[in-house]
């Protein structure tokens, strides 16, 4: 599968994870679930497997052959902190992110207790690091407001929240230790609408507390036609990126050598 992305907000994606089950209303149409159970049953195919959740070592050093900085989006066709990726698991994909560390990484949860709790602990390095991006996704009131709560309660550098579909109104949020908020709409064959006064409120509350605020779309069955104007122009901010040197190729031999020798199995 190629590791670019056509997200708006990311430059390539990383899935040492594949597969996931259903958390919330935001996972009704998951994307990664209709494109994975595509490919069910097709011997060989990255998703001979479907949805059904997997680990893939072989794809943990991945970054790390990367030798263009780029921003990666990990896991776009899972959750890293779904209950059956063991911690150990995160933390070797901590590691490598800490160790490639020319590329920013974006980790978008829904299991934002899981996230928090393990970011006070195991994860405290990756945490305090400000290439590596956390984020939960907000849909709602219900689901998603409570993930915000606990992505403020963790002790990460950068935070932010993906309001991805966005399914009805979520009114006042609490923006305090957030440094990035994406927004965009359910898109595809059964797509929940979206309406502007819902995007229009979030993206004020971004502009009054200082917070980046990128639309990424208006979604519906053709979201190529909708497009991604908000008010006459785009939105496409970001937090600010910090610039770390590419290691040279011998340093980078070297890392992966170790990291794969401690990856394997005992
Ligand atoms: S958590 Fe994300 S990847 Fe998992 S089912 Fe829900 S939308 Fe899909």
């Amino acid at each position: 599968m190629a590791d670019k992305s056509k997200i708006e907000w990311t430059d390539s994606t990383w899935n040492p994870v594949r597969g996931c089950t259903k958390v919330s209303p935001g996972c009704m149409h998951c994307y990664a679930e209709t494109f994975a159970e595509r490919f069910r049953g097709v011997k060989g195919h990255p998703f001979e497997f479907g949805f059904d959740l997997r680990l893939i070592p072989e794809k943990l050093a991945e970054p790390l052959r990367w030798n263009q900085p780029r921003m990666i989006f990990v896991n776009s066709m899972s959750d890293l902190f779904h209950r059956d990726v063991p911690d150990h698991y995160i933390e070797n994909v901590c590691r490598v992110m800490l160790a490639a560390k020319w590329h920013t990484y974006q980790v978008l949860t829904k299991r934002s207790e899981r996230m928090r709790d393990l970011l006070k602990t195991k994860l405290h390095d990756a945490a305090r690091a400000s290439h590596i991006w956390w984020g939960v996704s907000v849909e709602n009131k219900k689901q998603g407001i409570p993930r915000i709560g606990h992505l403020q309660e963790a002790p990460a550098a950068v935070r932010f929240l993906s309001v991805e579909p966005l399914i009805e109104d979520i009114g006042k949020i609490n923006l305090r230790g957030l440094h990035w908020v994406i927004v965009g709409g359910e898109s595809g064959h059964g797509a929940r609408p979206i309406q502007p006064e819902w995007v229009k409120s979030i993206r004020d509350q971004c502009a009054k507390a200082k917070v980046p605020f990128f639309f990424k779309q208006w979604g519906g069955v053709r979201k190529h036609e909708t497009g991604r104007t908000l008010d006459g122009r785009t939105y496409s901010e970001f937090p600010e990126t910090v610039d770390h040197p590419v290691s040279t190729a011998d340093e980078r031999r070297a890392v992966l050598k170790e990291l794969e020798t401690s990856f394997a199995p005992a």
